[in-house]
């Protein structure tokens, strides 16, 4: 299961951007662990550097020290489509000369394959196998003068979801979709300067001051002359701001919409206090570290005491050494151990922001009875998750989906909960205190905001290069990439 990517741009001529951007990312690692990158531009040359796999390992004091410039954009990936691999490691860079354009993406492009047919009929090459280089190739095909009116004439076409990050030779520019599927905000660095970022907690660790959450729809460009925000498209009717960023994928110290993601994530579990009441319980749980804030919602609500029962390893994160087979049953014993003196012959309340595949909640319970837990009531931050997501969320399609094959009382039985509760829709989204037109709840209803057709394969755009010979599959998996983008020899002209 994962998260979708973190993007950061930032403008400022008397800063080290390349350092400010590897702490901004290193801020926004739990959105994307498979490969981070960072371009830089001096306004002549342009510089990226990438690699795979996480923030604090892709980048050396030495590869900083060579990304020097007054502007630079990072990206933090974890693959919705294409897979993972070292060339669609992001920042992305397309054309040449002025026309020259990084590209930092977090989203998923739903019409991706038609307009890459579109843009391969016209001569346009790819390298990857992402939708980020489509809709990157789309900006640079525009028939526009400014990069303004490239960036309208590809919101007009994109469909889907795109939060970006871009940068010219002498501009930053921040984009969210019309639907604002994911979050973007503009931020002022103390001293001189502009940021831009999926979440605020970015800013905030970098001493960045919110100055605003980019709507849906909405354009800002930062260059010499400060920032300057227009509307590039007008946003859907229907707003489509993923509800699960609240739920889980963002951190809880980030601000989204005006709302602190901590406080929305309490007040779900004081709805499940209300609509799941356990008033013979002994303690309360929540899941480290996403459903804590919930688990303290409950506590306070139903007066019944929260315990850290479940102590997380902070340093796990991802490894390719396979367990021993003692280990394999409960691979979730690798990220937790329970506290076992204290939970012996207790009744335990278990709250958890969601249930995707059923995987994980099973052996959690498992683990907390083998503890001596007497009972587990597992108590659920959100609906029933019965569609697949189409706007980038790596929800696994619908068969996986044990909510789409079993009833909440299957479902039950299946984890082996002695009573289990998921979050009413209507008290989620009072919890996140935002009105429902602004959000997409697809995933727990099969409505879209926008129409969806069929079910969009992770690696679709992957088929398309099936008999091509543009992608090097022998590719190191912890590959860094290095690579020097400097003013255009005269002969290096055409796409
Ligand atoms: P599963 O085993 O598939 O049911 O995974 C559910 C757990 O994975 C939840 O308790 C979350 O902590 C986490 N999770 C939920 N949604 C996602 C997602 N889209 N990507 C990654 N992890 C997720």
């Amino acid at each position: 299961m994962h998260e979708s990517c973190g993007v950061f741009g930032i403008y400022a001529p008397d800063e080290e951007v390349a350092r400010y951007t590897f702490f901004a990312l290193f801020a926004l690692q739990h959105r994307g662990q498979e490969s981070s990158g960072i371009a830089v531009t001096d306004g002549q040359n342009l510089k990226v550097f990438t690699g795979m796999g996480l923030v604090s390992q892709v980048f050396t004091e030495e590869a900083l020290k060579n990304l020097t410039g007054h502007m630079a954009i990072g990206h933090n990936r974890y693959s919705t489509s294409g897979s993972s691999r070292i060339s669609n490691a992001q920042p992305l860079i397309v054309g040449q000369d002025d026309l020259q354009l990084a590209v930092a993406h977090n989203g998923n492009i739903s019409n991706a394959h038609a307009l890459k047919e579109e843009l391969l009929a016209k001569g346009y090459k790819f390298h990857t196998s992402t939708d980020s280089e489509v809709l990157a190739n789309l900006i640079i095909s525009a028939p526009e003068k400014t990069w303004e009116a490239r960036l309208r004439y590809a919101m007009r076409r994109l469909e889907g979801a795109y939060s970006l990050v871009l940068m010219t030779k002498d501009t930053l520019y921040g984009v969210r979709d019309t639907l604002g599927n994911r979050p973007l905000c503009l931020g002022h660095l103390q001293g001189n300067g502009y940021v831009i970022a999926s979440e605020t907690c970015a800013l905030d660790h970098i001493n960045a001051e919110l100055i605003y959450e980019l709507d849906p729809g909405e354009i800002v460009r930062i260059d010499h002359n400060g920032y300057h925000l227009m509307q590039g498209e007008a946003p859907k009717e229907q707003g489509g701001l993923c509800i699960f960023e609240y739920i889980y994928f963002a951190r809880p110290d980030s601000i989204i919409n005006g709302r602190l993601v901590y406080s929305a994530r309490q007040a779900m579990g004081t709805g499940l206090a209300e609509e799941f009441p356990t008033p013979n319980a002994d303690m309360v749980i929540g899941v480290p570290d996403s459903a804590t804030p919930a688990g303290y919602g409950y506590a306070y609500k139903s007066g019944i005491s929260p315990v850290d029962g479940l102590i997380k390893n902070r340093y796990v994160g991802r490894t390719f050494i396979q367990p021993v087979q003692g280990m394999r049953e409960d691979s979730v014993k690798l990220k937790f151990n329970p506290l076992t003196p204290i939970l012996k012959n207790k009744s335990v309340v278990l709250v958890d922001d969601s249930i995707v595949r059923g995987t994980t909640t099973p052996q959690i319970i498992r683990v907390l009875k083998k503890a001596g837990a007497k009972e587990v009531h597992m108590r659920i931050c959100c609906p029933p998750i019965k569609y697949p997501c189409y706007f980038g969320v790596d929800m696994a399609s619908r068969h996986e989906l044990i909510a789409s094959q079993k009833s909440v009382e299957e479902i039950r039985n299946y984890i082996g909960a002695d009573s289990l509760g998921y979050l009413s829709l209507s008290r989620l989204i009072k919890s996140v205190g935002i009105p429902k037109e602004r959000f997409c709840t697809g995933c727990f209803t099969g409505e879209y905001p926008i129409p969806v057709q069929l079910e969009m394969e992770k690696l679709t755009l992957e088929n398309d290069f099936a008999d091509s010979d543009q992608l090097d599959f022998s590719e190191d998996l912890l590959a860094n990439q290095y690579k020097s983008f400097c003013e255009p020899s005269p002969e290096s002209a055409g796409i």
